[in-house]
Order: C-alpha cells, then structure tokens, then sequence
C-alpha cells in the first residue's frame, strides 16, 4: 500500500481516541489520496480504556469496540499490538518513518494526592485500582490488602463511584461481568463495613452523572446514606439551563439516599464538604484527617475545623494524568501534552485525554479525533515513505514481535473460551499468556 502518494499515519494508543482518529483518517482515503494508517499500542490487546478502564459491570458501554473492530479490519488500518513508543521505538524515528504521527496514549497515571503522608502502604491510586480489578498487565500484582473494616474514597467523579461500586457489589451481582477473577476472590472476602466517599465540594459540584449514581442505591449488601443537612432543598437558582435537568436528578438521588432505609452488611457514606488533609499511621494507612469545607463562588474553603476517620485503605479518585514521552513537550501542571488545537510540533500531534486532559464521555473523543484527523489530512503532505516495510524492518532489526489484529482475535478467542459460568469472557492478566496464546493458536 505504500505507494509513492500514500499518507502513512501512526497513531500511537488504540483506545477510544486512537480508534477515532484511525476511522476518520481511513474514511478520508481515496484513490486520489491513499491514507494508511498504524495503530500502535504497548500492550498486545487493542481498545485502551474500553477494556482496562470502563467497570466490568458495564459490559454494555465496551459494545463500542465493536465500532473500532471494524476501523480495524479496514484494508488501509494496521495494529501493531506489543510495541511501547519511548522505549522500544523513539518518537523521532517514528516522526521520520511516517508522514505525520498523532498521540492518542490517553492518561493512565493517577493524579497523585498531595498530603502528608499519601506514600503510606494502603494508599492506591485509582488508575492502580482500576486496571488491578480490569487485568491490566501493569497493575495485574498489585496484591491490595483488603483484609480490613473501612475504606476511603477521594473525590466525587464517576471513577469514586465504579471503586465504590465494584467494592461493594457481591460475587452474584459480579456474576456477568469480566471482573479479574484474582481481583474478585479477594473483593468478594473482603470484610469491609464502610466505604467512604469524600467530595472536597458540595453535591451540587459533583461531578458524577445521575445514572452512575442511582447504581449506588441498589446495591444488594451495602445501603448508600447521605447526609440530609448537606443537601440543598432546589438546584441553585443560577444553575446553566444545560444542566439544570442532571443536577435534578442528582440532587433526587441524593435525598433518596438521605432517607432512612433498612441497614445491610456494608454502608457507603457519601460525604461533601469535606478535603483531605493528611494521612494518619505509620507505615501502612491508619485513617485520614479530613477538613471540613465551605464552597464560594465554586472554590473549596477550609473552615479550620478537623476531624480523622479510621480506615485502612485510601484511593484517591482524583484524576489521571498522561505519562510524558521523551522529546514530546509536557505541561506539567494540566498534565497532558502541550499542543495547539492537537499540533505538537512538526509533524506530531495528539487527540484524546493527551491533549486535553481526562474529561468527558468516551463519545467525547470522536469529534476531538475527527478535528486532529482532518488537520493532518490537510496539513501534511506525503513523502513516498514505504513508511510500513521501514517499520516492520526496524521491529525486526530490534526483535521486537509485534501483535497484529488477528493476533489479538486469538487472544480474544481463548478469552471467551475461557469465560466461566456466565462472565461474558475470562480476560488474560499477563502479556506471556498473551502472547503463549498466540503462538499456540
Ligand atoms: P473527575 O470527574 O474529574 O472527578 C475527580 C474528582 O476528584 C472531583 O470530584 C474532584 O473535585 C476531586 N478532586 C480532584 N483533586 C482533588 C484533591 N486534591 N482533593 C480532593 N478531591 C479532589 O475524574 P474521574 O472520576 O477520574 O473521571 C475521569 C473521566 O472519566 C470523567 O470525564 C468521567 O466522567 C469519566 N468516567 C466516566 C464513567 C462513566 O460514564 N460511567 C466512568 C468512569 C469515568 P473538584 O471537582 O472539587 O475538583
């Protein structure tokens, strides 16, 4: 394909926004203007957050990797799974062996909480947590100790309330999803009596969706209380008109969950107003020692009044940040690569959470990779590369074995074949399974 007039594209990650970019650019292709394009991913399996991010209860959300299935199966879309950018090939090289390169890596490290004491054993960052509990290959070892009473949660995002969630839910309630099944056995023993979820602001600054939410009032084991002195009677009055209706319903679950319900094994107590301060032990995590808060115009006070809550465990559900490449310009304080409307520099750019931070829907990442795309369509022209023989004979010279799309159809295969009882698939944690896997089938 790649003939002297074909524009050669990496995109680097095959999640949402890599699969986005990697559809539009195919679509642009024509016999006038060939476009090629490889998506390249470090780990052997292709879908990013779809697959160790979004919560193994909500199968339902991963059915878009259908839509990047088909991206990928399209004759001018490559995966090469198995190939990590900065370490096995350097970003320069990549720049020089295609006609434009666009990052699309995501935000995989966890905002770290900056308090006395966050280095403490029992201290885990949700991107840890969630890619333990999803077979992420990273995190698969994490071993957390969950051998204890009472647990908490930072922050009042949708990743606070899938930890939440997922730590409360029962092996029955867990019964069709992909959860780790390592992560299940000791999830499912746990003794755990409270859960703790901490919002710096109040309900109204929340920053979970109703329907995540309302998940929380139908747990099987775990009754969600909050405090009805912390909630407003109304929405405020100069809430945007866009918002108006999710606020509502928020605000209605949150008054649901104020009202006296029967008492079960566990208690998810969702506080606001509250900001931690520091963390209370000696090596391990003995308990935090909160602030209690008061919001002006939006922004978090502290109201010089403490108080400590025992616990054992600590995720900080705080957001996540983009791992720097070397030679790509990082703007440390946003977290995320520096670009301008998704141009890095010469001909790179980025798309996704690594240009704008970790916010939205997975939907979200469409019209962003769609803009980037169409950017690179216009901007860069080719340069009779053979961009694909100079980057399978430099994998090779480097002995790097690439996974393709088929490859991981194996993986996929063994996966479901694997599946027990009724969990839709049984996913492999280790990258030697993955690759065992595909070169035994
Ligand atoms: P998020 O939505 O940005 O929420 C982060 C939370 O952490 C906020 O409540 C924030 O409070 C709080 N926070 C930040 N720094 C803090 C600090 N130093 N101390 C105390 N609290 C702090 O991030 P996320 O939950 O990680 O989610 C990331 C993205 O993925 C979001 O777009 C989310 O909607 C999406 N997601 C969606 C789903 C779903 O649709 N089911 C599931 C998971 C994730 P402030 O508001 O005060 O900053």
């Amino acid at each position: 394909m790649s003939e002297n007039h074909t524009l050669s594209i990496a995109v680097i990650g095959s999640g949402p926004a890599g699969y986005y970019a990697a559809e539009a650019l195919s679509k642009a292709s024509s016999d006038e203007r060939p476009v090629e394009v490889d998506v390249i991913d470090q780990l052997p399996t292709p879908f990013g957050l779809i697959r160790a991010g979004v919560a193994p209860d909500h199968q339902s959300i991963k059915n878009v990797a259908k839509r990047y299935e088909k991206t990928a199966m399209q004759d001018n879309v490559r995966f090469l799974g198995n190939v990590s950018i900065g370490k096995d090939v350097q970003i320069e090289e990549l720049m020089t062996i295609y006609d434009a390169v666009i990052l699309a890596i995501g935000a995989s490290a966890s905002r770290k909480l900056n308090i006395d004491g966050a280095d403490k054993q029992g201290v885990i960052g949700s991107a840890e947590f969630v890619g333990w509990y999803n077979s992420h290959p990273h995190h698969a070892e994490l071993k957390p100790k969950l051998n204890i009473d009472s647990a908490v949660i930072i922050g009042n995002g949708n990743v606070a309330v899938d930890v939440c969630r997922i730590l409360a839910k029962t092996t029955e309630e867990m019964a069709e999803t992909d959860l780790a099944h390592y992560a299940g056995k000791t999830i499912h023993a746990t003794p755990i009596e409270t859960i703790w979820m901490f919002g710096r602001r109040g309900p109204m600054e929340a920053k979970f969706t109703p329907k995540e939410l309302s998940e929380l009032g139908e747990l099987k084991q775990c009754v969600t209380i909050t405090k009805p002195e912390q909630l407003p009677d109304d929405i405020p009055a100069d809430t945007l008109p866009k918002e108006q209706g999710v606020k509502k319903k928020i605000l209605g679950h949150l008054k649901e969950f104020s009202t006296p319900r029967p008492a079960k094994i566990q208690t998810l107590n969702i506080e606001f107003y509250a900001s931690p301060v520091s963390v209370i032990g000696n090596e391990r995590v003995e308990g935090i020692r909160m602030e209690r808060t008061r919001v002006e115009d939006g922004r978090t006070l502290g109201t010089g009044h403490f108080f400590d809550v025992p616990c054992q465990l600590i995720i900080p559900c705080i957001g996540y940040r983009t791992v720097p490449i070397e030679g790509v310009p990082f703007d440390t304080d946003a977290g995320h690569f520096r670009n301008t409307d998704g141009h890095v520099r010469d001909n790179l750019y980025v798309t996704g959470w690594a240009r704008r931070g970790p916010s939205g829907t997975i939907g979200t990442n469409r019209p962003d990779a769609q803009e980037v795309a169409a950017r690179v369509i216009e901007e860069i022209k080719p340069k009779a590369n053979n961009a694909r023989q100079k980057i399978d004979d430099l994998l090779q010279k480097r002995h790097i074995s690439h996974v393709s799309f088929r490859d991981w159809q194996k993986i996929d295969a063994a996966e479901l074949a694997a599946a027990k009882y009724t969990a839709p698939r049984e996913k492999f944690a280790t990258i030697d399974t993955m690759l065992k896997t595909i070169s035994e089938n």
